[in-house]
């Protein structure tokens, strides 16, 4: 952004949660609580750096299109999106689940063309493709492990984290796609203009992974 500013978009929900303390430790703290307050941006104890929070799809938008420097967000979400524009110098090992695929108990494959549910369509067209397994995608935004039980798909492509969700449903996980954690992720026109700034920041929050990651 052309404040002055360095601008972080954070993913609400779980990864904020996890992101928060990471951040406080590397000298950055939103100056109100963000889970009490229906805003949006957050000015932060760092006169510098302010937070502004979103869905995590959303979250590589701003940070590829400059509206936002730096981000945190899923590697489910970059994965499916690609990584054009941004790079992404950090895992911060937060939020860890899987990318799965999953069916309801006792599947059998279907005497058709496979359907799968999920919102993660680019993910699932090349890891089925790479199976050479034809299957008909079903995009959807939410409550995928309902698609089987509506007979609406046979298969959902899906996040795991306990498999209760799954389990709750009459599901089981099957197989792993990707291990998912939350990655740091940087507009590229932004470091090359904020480069020793944003390298800071960089350095500061991976020094916080690492502390954080170390058993006291
Ligand atoms: P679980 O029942 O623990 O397997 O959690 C499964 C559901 O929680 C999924 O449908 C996801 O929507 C959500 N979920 C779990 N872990 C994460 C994560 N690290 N990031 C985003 N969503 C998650």
């Amino acid at each position: 952004m052309e404040t002055g500013k360095l601008t972080l978009a954070l993913t609400k929900g779980r990864i904020l949660k996890e992101t928060l303390p990471l951040l406080a430790r590397a000298g950055v703290e939103p100056l109100e609580d963000m889970s009490k307050s229906r805003k949006l941006v957050f000015p932060t104890t760092r006169a510098d750096v302010q937070l502004v929070v979103m869905r995590g799809v959303d979250v590589p938008v701003y940070v590829r299109h400059g509206a936002a420097d730096l981000g945190v967000v899923g590697k489910d979400t970059l994965l499916e999106q690609g990584s054009d524009g941004v790079y992404e110098p950090l895992d911060l090992g937060i939020a860890p689940c899987r990318l799965m695929t999953a069916a309801p108990l006792g599947f059998d494959w279907p005497p058709r063309r496979l359907r799968v549910a999920t919102k993660f369509v680019n993910v699932s067209r090349d890891y089925f493709a790479r199976r050479g397994v034809q299957v008909e995608l079903i995009k959807l935004y939410g409550a995928m492990e309902l698609a089987p039980a509506m007979q609406l798909a046979d298969m959902i492509v899906d996040i795991v984290d306990t498999g209760n969700t799954l389990r709750a449903n009459g599901m089981e996980p099957l197989d792993e796609i990707a291990r998912v954690t939350s990655r740091l992720i940087v507009n590229k026109a932004s470091l090359r203009s904020h480069h020793g700034a944003i390298n800071h920041l960089i350095d500061a929050i991976a020094a916080a992974v690492t502390d954080l990651k170390r058993p006291l």
